[in-house]
């Protein structure tokens, strides 16, 4: 269908904060109304498929998440509409076969006959999960960025049989049929039973050279890499997928590359859930008289002003100007004063001494109060 996609909250007619059973509810009125099978209507297949896509999505905590925060465009970036389905096919059968509709399968299979029936070999799908870290700029603006990954590619030194060349023997157990036949009579009938040779595991011959490349495994570990768009507004630790090219190099498992973003830490800027924390070291005369610091925040320089005796612990906070809550929302900018003492001069020094003079009585006084014990 040409145009713009439609809301998936629309499709269903449930709003945006719907829970899972009012969307399950919804789906369940929606189906009965536009299963092929039971509207003929021209445009009951495509409403269908609709209810059916939304569902499988909003469904699906992950999904639903990276669709309320950027939309069909963040879906389909990282999921095929098969990957919508996947793993869900299970619930959808549940449904059908509750409302009386017959196999959820079969009706799938006819109508997105596109997809084929690789949604159901999940087992050839692998997720690799890589941590990726990035600026409080990067976070929040997007960026390109170059991720490495692994993936399991056929061996080339010995083309996948995990031997050297002629490194193997026939399998004595089998005759290099890989079956090994039992014959047993009961009564006067007599079965044949073949199984798998267990010697060979199948395969007739065994391995007597190893290849040196896969150790006999016929498979490589092998790195690749993939540039990916990281979206403006990622949240820190939330999860990001993307899908690498199948089956390159006779490589039969497709890799779903999780990405996870991160606040690159220093030991002076560091996240707390959406919230940015930046550690300002000023100086003890800073600490006394107060001071204006420029941060640089996500999106550009904020003054923040250190007001005057400071306590230990004390904190600024500039709302709204912090990194992304998983939610959606802006989290806080949280500014932490750190009082560090720089590498004096002489005449700073001289100045110190002075101050440690007027100060020594007061001090005195002071920590007899506090350290006293009773
Ligand atoms: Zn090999
Ligand atoms: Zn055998």
């Amino acid at each position: 269908m040409p145009g713009q996609k439609k809301d998936y909250y629309e499709i269903l007619g449930v709003p945006r904060n719907a829970s899972k059973e009012e969307i399950k509810k919804a789906y369940r009125r929606l189906v009965l109304q536009y299963h092929p099978d039971r509207n003929k209507s021209p445009e009951a297949e495509e409403k269908f498929k609709e209810i059916s896509e939304a569902y499988a999505v909003l469904m699906d905590d992950e999904k639903r998440r990276m669709y309320d925060m950027y939309g069909h465009e963040g879906l389909s970036g990282a999921y095929t509409r098969e990957d919508f389905f996947r793993g869900r096919i299970e619930d959808f059968e549940d449904i059908f076969r509750d409302l009386g509709l017959g196999s959820f399968r079969s009706i799938f299979d006819r109508l997105f006959r596109d997809f084929g029936l690789g949604l159901y070999e999940e087992e050839l799908v692998r997720e690799e999960v890589v941590d990726l870290e990035l600026t409080p700029q990067e976070m929040l603006q997007g960026a390109k960025k170059k991720v490495q990954y692994s993936v399991l590619e056929t061996c080339q030194s010995c083309g996948g049989s995990g031997a050297e060349h002629g490194g193997f023997r026939t399998c004595v157990a089998c005759r290099g049929t890989g079956q090994v036949v039992r014959t047993s009579v009961m009564g006067h009938m007599t079965y044949t039973v073949a199984r798998t040779c267990e010697v060979c595991g199948g395969r007739g011959k065994i391995i007597e050279r190893p290849c040196k490349t896969c150790k006999g495994s016929g498979r490589v570990q092998s790195i690749r890499s993939l540039e990916i768009n990281i979206p403006k507004g990622v949240a820190n630790g939330s999860v990001l997928r993307f899908r690498t090219d199948r089956g390159v190099g006779g490589a039969r498992e497709e890799v779903i590359l999780a990405v996870r973003t991160w606040l690159k830490k220093t030991p002076y800027v560091y996240a707390r859930d959406g919230d940015l924390v930046v550690r300002v070291p000023i100086s003890p005369s800073e600490a006394v008289l107060g001071v204006t610091v420029r941060i640089p925040a996500p999106d550009g320089l904020v003054d923040v002003k250190i007001q005057p005796k400071a306590r230990p612990g004390a904190k600024i906070v500039v709302k709204g100007r912090g990194l992304w809550r998983a939610q959606g929302v802006r989290g806080d900018l949280i500014i932490r004063p750190v009082v560090v003492v720089p590498r004096e001069s002489r005449d700073a020094k001289k100045m110190y001494e002075q101050v440690n003079k007027v100060e020594k009585t007061v001090m005195e006084r002071w920590r007899d109060r506090a350290l006293r014990l009773e």
